[in-house]
């Protein structure tokens, strides 16, 4: 066999592998436009992915009753893929570019049994909204990716208290926090205000409130 035959050959099963034809539209697309299915011998659906979802669609419209149940028995058993799921999207809609997978973020989430900045055990609770000890993604960096590499899993109640800082800046706002030691009685009904160095300056208290 020639150089040149050998070339073609590999140059024709590469195209095999990474083209596939949807079963209904009959396009042919590249294989990220289909789903995974371990059910199928070559590991894809048969339907590309904007068949699949106009299929559900319409099976949706037809049966919602149906539909809500299972929904809600996934929901029940896997709460924290919903909220991984959701957490994404958000993100998405924001802006950033994931590259994380839904299933890596929840199994993040599920290996985070205890908030790493309070100690609360994280629980996700089912379509009632955040808990203050529900699961929160936050990020390590500035970037506008989201990366198992630059994120890590808290709760929402320290998600909250963080806000937009970044964790160098949280963590200069905890030790001016610990600082704090005021004499709250000295300012029962006054307006003044506590001098600490919550603005990055020299915690200064006044020495009446020590
Ligand atoms: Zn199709
Ligand atoms: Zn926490």
């Amino acid at each position: 066999m020639c150089v040149t035959h050998t070339v073609v050959i590999i140059a024709s099963e590469i195209n095999i592998m990474d083209k596939k034809k949807c079963y209904r539209c009959g396009k042919i697309k590249t294989i990220d436009k289909f789903s995974r299915n371990r059910t199928r011998p070559d590991g894809k659906n048969a339907l590309c992915k904007t068949c699949s979802s106009e299929v559900e669609r319409v099976r949706r419209k037809e049966n919602p009753e149906k539909y809500k149940e299972r929904d809600m028995a996934f929901r029940n058993k896997r709460p924290f893929y919903i909220w991984a799921q959701a957490t994404l999207y958000k993100h998405k809609e924001k802006g950033f570019q994931i590259m994380i997978s839904i299933k890596e973020l929840e199994e993040l989430a599920l290996n985070t049994k205890k908030c790493p900045i309070c100690g609360c055990k994280l629980t996700r609770s089912n379509g009632k909204g955040p808990k203050n000890n529900s699961p929160s993604l936050d990020r390590l960096d500035n970037g506008h990716t989201i990366a198992k590499d630059n994120i890590w899993i808290i709760c929402h109640q320290c998600n909250k208290t963080k806000g937009g800082r970044t964790l160098d800046e949280f963590m200069e706002y905890c030790k001016n926090v610990g600082r704090l030691d005021v004499d709250r009685d000295a300012y029962k009904g006054s307006t003044d205000t506590p001098q600490t160095a919550m603005m990055g300056t020299t915690l200064t208290v006044e020495p009446h409130t020590l």
